[in-house]
């Protein structure tokens, strides 16, 4: 533990703290602007008016038109809207999707579901860094192709991935495209102008926005079903009072994201070098996972042989860091993340993986001592088993 007995939080791709501003521009949202934004009254127009202006602020994040967002109760459910409600897919059992073995399960789950009801589905395997290529993305397609989702960035390694290459072939094959942008929104550059993209899904939680809130950006000539039915909310496609409160502190959130997002950025990025770069030269047999050049400016994470990954966490967490395994929605799984098993990597690593992901707080002295527990843990770790000493000598086990 720190002398200070402070907590080191390095799980910001799990969820970020809350932008103190963002909090507080919520709460007279609770109180005083508490009126229902379908009420025609005094009430409801001011809570109206509140809820508009945000769906501006965040279209502007990612040059859309206001009226191409639509608020959700999540990354999670943004995505399943899409691959639940393309008029294409399901009246078309024969209809056929693309989508990736590394993503979300948001996204992967969904797709499952479509297979149980008939459809088919191509998962494509990255390559050793978590890369998906365009040409392979461009040689699964078929004729009865109706949908590609590849995400920008991917939550467990921080692999980027050229989506807009993706979103090109698939403008161009008259194909729609989805990308999941939850980890990748507030952190790259996101652009849905040049139309390529017909669905965007982001989160409020990850840019230091509430938890519960998120947007779906539909391309305005993409037909797309309701995801609730019920009332006239979001232009009748999700029925629902709106959860004002929470979409203006997304909004807020957005807003100081994007305004200082060029600096921050740089400073993560150099913390975020100096740590690789420590842990690979310091640390024996491990190696980073996901891209060292495509890669989130936030995202560390690496694979230690004849580590477990779980077994790691508690040794970090009894000194008071915060990492993860592998998503939050995955860790403490016993099977080892699907995404560290697409990367084909050797048998000895997979169970080994770990994420650190920094944000606004994170400090170049908290890595250090981070590097310094790290050391110990799997040093600890592996001297508990002799598979670890065999292996360096050459034995199997
Ligand atoms: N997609 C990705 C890539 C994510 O990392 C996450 C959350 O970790 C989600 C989707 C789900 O977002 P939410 O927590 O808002 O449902």
């Amino acid at each position: 533990m720190r002398k200070d007995g402070a907590m080191i939080y390095l799980d910001y791709a799990a969820t970020a703290p809350m932008h103190r501003e963002a909090a507080a521009e919520m709460v007279p949202y609770f109180t005083e602007v508490f009126g229902n934004p379908s009420s025609g009254h005094r009430a409801g127009m001011q809570a109206k008016k509140a809820l508009e202006s945000a769906r501006k602020e965040i279209a502007k994040t990612i040059l859309a038109r206001p009226e191409e967002i639509y608020f959700t109760g999540s990354g999670t459910e943004a995505d399943n809207w899409v691959l639940q409600r393309i008029p294409a897919l399901s009246q078309r059992r024969d209809a056929h999707i693309i989508t990736t073995k590394i993503e979300h399960h948001a996204v992967l789950s969904a797709a499952k579901e479509l297979e149980r009801r008939g459809n088919r589905v191509t998962y494509l395997s990255p390559d050793g860094e978590g890369l998906i290529s365009p040409r392979e993305v461009e040689k699964a397609i078929t004729n009865d192709t109706v949908l590609i989702s590849v995400m920008a960035a991917n939550n467990e390694i921080g692999t980027v991935e050229p989506i807009r290459e993706i979103a090109a072939l698939s403008k161009e094959r008259g194909i729609l495209f989805h990308t999941d942008a939850v980890q990748a929104y507030g952190k790259l550059p996101l652009s849905v102008e040049d139309g390529g993209i017909a669905f965007l899904s982001a989160s409020a939680h990850k840019i230091g926005g509430p938890k519960g809130v998120g947007f779906l950006y539909v391309r305005r000539d993409v037909p797309l079903t309701p995801l609730l039915f019920g009332g006239a909310q979001e232009r009748g496609k999700r029925g629902s009072t709106e959860n004002v409160p929470g979409i203006v502190g997304f909004a807020k959130a957005a807003q100081i994201t994007f305004s200082e997002a060029k600096a921050e950025k740089e400073r993560e990025k150099a913390l975020r070098d100096a740590f690789i770069s420590r842990v690979l030269t310091e640390i024996p047999d491990v190696v980073l996972t996901g891209a060292r050049e495509e890669r989130l400016c936030n995202h560390a994470s690496f694979a230690f042989s004849f580590v477990e990954g779980e077994t790691l966490l508690i040794l970090l967490g009894a000194k008071g860091i915060c990492a993860s395994s592998g998503s939050a929605c995955t860790s403490g799984q016993e099977e080892p993340s699907h995404v560290l098993s697409a990367l084909s990597l050797p048998e000895e690593f997979v169970r080994g993986g770990i994420r650190f992901s920094f944000g606004t707080e994170t400090k170049k002295e908290q890595l250090d001592f981070v590097v310094e527990c790290l050391k110990e843990a799997v040093a600890r770790i592996r001297a508990m088993t002799p598979f670890y000493e065999n292996a360096k000598r050459g034995k199997t086990t």
